[in-house]
């Protein structure tokens, strides 16, 4: 093997380092200190809201946000089958119902008319994802959210910067949260950060963020709150990934025309699809293959993790999943679609060269599948 390539790995500069080693030389490590307010005010800058909240990750930023909007036991939230485990567990947390629905075929994100189908007398709130890049269908759920007087709560983890008709994710529900985890478009190494125009809800999030402690009298709780704060070592490293993110989706678009200018004449082979309306910010390149099993999809994963490339799998339906076992339905494209998917390399410092070398060494081996069958 002459070389590994990852499917991920962040983009660390001297303006990272510089931000970082700021905060330890000041002694403000913990979740106090300036890069905790510059990274929120730069962060509502970028996407075009008024507040933005730090948290310690995304998954503590969709709790979060629930339980500020009261959401709670004997409640319905409408959440895609195709998505990280994360966006179904933050509503169980809060002991609400998680309802499974399909996506669309193209987006690969929450379907609008399944959507429909699935609201009740119960259903409180809905989580579009804007899965590996893709920004939901944030005009029709809009519709719907107005229709049915329902939340929605845009789960933009994978999606910082994308935007629908040039209006940037995070700012399209009643709220948006993100993610900064080691892989995403942005990282902290962990944190989280909810958006939102609605000054009565930011205030509320904060206070539960912190313990619920009063502000008027310290060490004086309320009611039951959390520790979800982000630390200013964290908030130093998002600032400085801030300020470099049109550099870096720059260079993500940059990614996916490479791979799609070798792969795109590949017959049986799907790339990220972008809708009209949509920006896409390629997170992960996504590559379908028309007709696959999962057997074949992993055999397809282990002969290029023999070629030094690594590739990860799409996300397993939820419903699939053992603890969603009883909130099971019929959702027949997630299924579909979920076998003949893989993410390929697709962090900001890959050479153009490995991309040649990814897509040569995919189009040998599905070279090699024909000739078997054939
Ligand atoms: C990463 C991710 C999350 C959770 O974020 P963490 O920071 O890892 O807690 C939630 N939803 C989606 C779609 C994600 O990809």
């Amino acid at each position: 093997m002459n070389q590994f390539i990852p499917l991920s790995q962040p983009s660390i500069t001297n303006l990272e380092i510089d931000y970082v080693t700021d905060v330890l030389k000041s002694g403000w490590i913990s979740s106090l200190g300036k890069y905790i307010n510059l990274f929120e005010e730069r962060f509502a800058e970028y996407c075009g809201t008024k507040y933005a909240l730090t948290t310690s990750s995304g998954t503590t930023a969709i709790h979060l946000a629930l339980v500020t909007y009261g959401i709670e036991a004997d409640d319905e939230v409408i959440v895609p089958d195709l998505t990280f485990i994360a966006t179904a567990n933050a509503v169980t947390y809060t002991g609400a119902k998680v309802v499974l629905v399909d996506i669309e075929e193209d987006t690969l994100c929450i379907d609008p008319v399944q959507i429909e189908k699935a609201i009740t007398e119960k259903t409180k709130a809905i989580i579009p994802v804007h899965l590996y890049g893709h920004p939901a269908n944030m005009i029709a759920i809009d519709k719907l959210a107005k229709k049915y007087n329902l939340l929605v709560v845009e789960d933009a983890a994978e999606a910082h910067g994308a935007a629908v008709k040039g209006q940037k994710t995070g700012s399209l529900g009643d709220c948006g949260i993100f993610s900064f985890y080691g892989n995403k478009l942005v990282t902290c190494g962990e944190g989280g950060m909810i958006t939102t125009n609605d000054e009565e809800f930011y205030q509320k999030a904060k206070h539960l963020r912190d313990h619920a402690m009063s502000s008027s009298k310290r060490y004086w709780h309320d009611r039951i709150g959390y520790n979800y704060r982000m630390t200013n070592m964290q908030a130093a490293l998002g600032l400085a990934q801030i300020e470099r993110l049109d550099e870096l989706l720059s260079r993500k678009r940059e990614i996916f025309k490479l791979y799609e200018k070798t792969l795109s004449n590949i017959s049986g082979i799907k790339l990220n699809f972008t809708a009209d309306w949509a920006s896409n910010v390629y997170w992960l390149v996504c590559l379908e293959i028309e007709g696959y099993t999962e057997k074949e999809r992993n055999n397809l994963m282990l002969a290029l993790s023999h070629e030094g490339i690594e590739t990860r799998p799409y996300f397993y339906p939820i419903s699939d999943m053992p603890m969603y076992e009883s909130n099971r339905i019929h959702t027949p494209v997630t299924h579909k679609v979920y076998q003949r998917g893989i993410n390929l390399p697709s962090y900001f410092e890959l050479k153009n060269q490995q991309i040649d070398y990814v897509c040569e060494s995919l189009q040998v081996y599905l070279a090699r599948c024909l000739n078997l069958i054939g």
